[in-house]
């Protein structure tokens, strides 16, 4: 475990997930928050003083792509723009996944998008009512589920159920998206402002 500790809050860079679950647990009396690209901030301030942040950036079990027979899985490190690669590298699998791509680049900026991973978006309108989460609306139409563990095992979600599900003390771990039939016709839509 490294720990870059700070005057305030402490930091720690986990390596796996038990190592992850196992910082939280040692500090249940303070105010933890997992973090991965830290983008999240730049649409909602901090409210509250956290005083652990555990960075997922290299937990190795978030960092993996795997192509099935029905479905992809692609681990929750990966960033927008590495889910965008991976989806239009295996655009012949499925109808669905030009068009999921192609939804994908409409969000934020170059920036934003290769370090803001799929995962904290989703946890962004998980944590907040308020919040447009593209990644979201496009993944539930495309019939997607997460995969989610918690200190001792892994469940499985599909987005329907996640804006529900208490996330305290879980860790996304990926995200299954199924392969659409090609006589499907699937489109997504996003109305935002543009400079004229
Ligand atoms: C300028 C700007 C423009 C944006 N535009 C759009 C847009 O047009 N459409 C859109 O949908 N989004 C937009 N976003 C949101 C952006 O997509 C997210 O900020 C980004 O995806 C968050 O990912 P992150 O890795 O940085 O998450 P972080 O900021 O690290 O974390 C965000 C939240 O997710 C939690 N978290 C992160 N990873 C995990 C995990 N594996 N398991 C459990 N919890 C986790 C954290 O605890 C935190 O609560 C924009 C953001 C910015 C800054």
């Amino acid at each position: 475990m490294q720990s870059r500790a700070q005057s305030d809050p402490h930091w720690y860079q986990p390596t796996g997930l038990s190592e992850a679950f196992s910082i939280y647990k040692a500090n249940l009396n303070s105010t933890v928050k997992f973090v991965n690209g830290n983008t999240g901030k730049g649409v909602f301030k901090e409210t509250g003083d956290v005083n652990i942040y555990i960075e997922l950036n290299s937990v190795k079990e978030l960092y993996f792509m795997q192509v099935h027979d029905t479905y992809i899985s692609i681990g929750a490190g990966i960033s927008i723009n590495g889910l965008i690669d991976i989806l239009l590298s295996n655009k012949d699998k499925s109808i669905s996944f030009k068009p999921l791509a192609d939804h994908l680049k409409k969000i934020a900026n170059v920036p934003v998008r290769n370090i803001g991973t799929w995962a904290g978006n989703l946890m962004l309108t998980h944590n907040n009512d308020n919040f447009p989460s593209d990644v979201f609306t496009i993944m539930k139409a495309a019939g997607a589920t997460l995969s989610i563990a918690h200190d001792g095992g892994t469940g499985e979600y599909p987005l329907s159920d996640f804006l529900s599900l208490d996330m305290t003390e879980r860790i996304i771990v990926s995200i299954q998206i199924p392969y659409c039939s090609p006589n499907t016709v699937f489109t997504t839509f996003k109305i935002m402002p543009r400079s004229q």
